[in-house]
């Protein structure tokens, strides 16, 4: 199914499973400064949690917010019961560390899934485990290779998919090109999360039955939206850049955001 009809599907369900509650889940979103990306992501999360029935408060902090005063904020959130998940979208002012905001927020109410301890999966992987699994991928002693080892994308990523018995292996920017077309080749699973054009192009050797899921997004000068990998690849499915890993993302988010108020 394509990524856009499984949102839709799967959005209607969560709006159906909470059309009976009493009072709706609510996220706070908390943003400190202007960042333009940031505001358009905002925009978005409150878009999807609007369709879904749930509620969606912003607090929008001015770039000069302490960290003391971020601090506070996020302590009354934690303690306010109306409130079922918490995020801090990034990224931060340069004086404030997402790394203190995630010792405050409390793990229960962390639908990121950034938080040591937190109750949730990271919203991306989660995402894409979640899709590929309604597309009926069979995860069991199948070649995993996921490229890129960030703390939000790759190594999570990478426990999941180990978590479902694939056969897991890391690459990142000190693989050497040789043994990357090794592992490309006998993958049956391809998860790109560089952040870079063509780390796989049309010259890699890749089965024909490999799913490739590219989580990267770049932007060229005019503006336009581009994955990590060569669109077209001569797989059995690719995921599309934009209106692929992007809405999974989003999707989790809301997953998370109803465990919690189910919690
Ligand atoms: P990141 O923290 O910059 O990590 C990039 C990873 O790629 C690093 O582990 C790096 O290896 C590796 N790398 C760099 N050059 C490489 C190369 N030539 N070959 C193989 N590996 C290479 O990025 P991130 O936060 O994981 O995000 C990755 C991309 O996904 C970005 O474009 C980001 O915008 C996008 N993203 C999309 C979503 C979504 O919802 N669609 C969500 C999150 C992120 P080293 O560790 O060796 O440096």
């Amino acid at each position: 199914m394509d990524i856009k009809q499984y949102v839709a599907l799967r959005k209607e369900e969560i709006r159906q499973e909470i059309s009976s509650a009493e009072k709706p889940p609510k996220l706070c979103i908390i943003s400190v400064g202007e960042d333009p990306a940031s505001q358009a992501y905002i925009r978005g999360k409150k878009k999807d949690s609007a369709e879904v029935g749930f509620e969606a408060e912003h607090v929008a902090l001015p770039a000069e917010t302490t960290a003391e005063e971020l601090k506070r904020i996020l302590i009354k959130k934690n303690e306010d019961p109306s409130v079922h998940g918490i995020l801090v979208q990034l990224p931060l002012p340069k004086h404030l560390s997402p790394g203190m905001v995630n010792a405050i927020i409390s793990p229960a109410k962390d639908v990121d899934g950034f938080v040591p301890g937190s109750h949730y999966v990271c919203c991306t992987p989660k995402g894409i485990v979640d899709y590929l699994t309604h597309e009926g991928f069979p995860f069991v002693g199948k070649n995993a290779v996921v490229i890129g080892r960030s703390q939000i994308v790759g190594k999570p990523m990478a426990r999941l998919l180990l978590e479902r018995s694939c056969n897991v292996t890391v690459i990142h920017s000190k693989t050497s090109e040789e043994d990357k077309r090794f592992y490309l080749a006998h993958a049956d699973l391809i998860v790109v999360a560089v952040g870079k054009r063509g780390v796989i192009d049309s010259s890699y050797e890749l089965k024909p039955s490999a799913f490739v899921v590219d989580v990267g997004i770049n932007r060229d000068e005019e503006g336009h939206l581009h994955g990590d990998c060569e669109p077209g690849l001569p797989v059995a499915l690719q995921t599309p850049v934009p209106g692929g890993v992007g809405l999974l993302t989003r999707l989790a988010l809301l997953d998370n955001l109803l465990e919690a108020f189910k919690q």
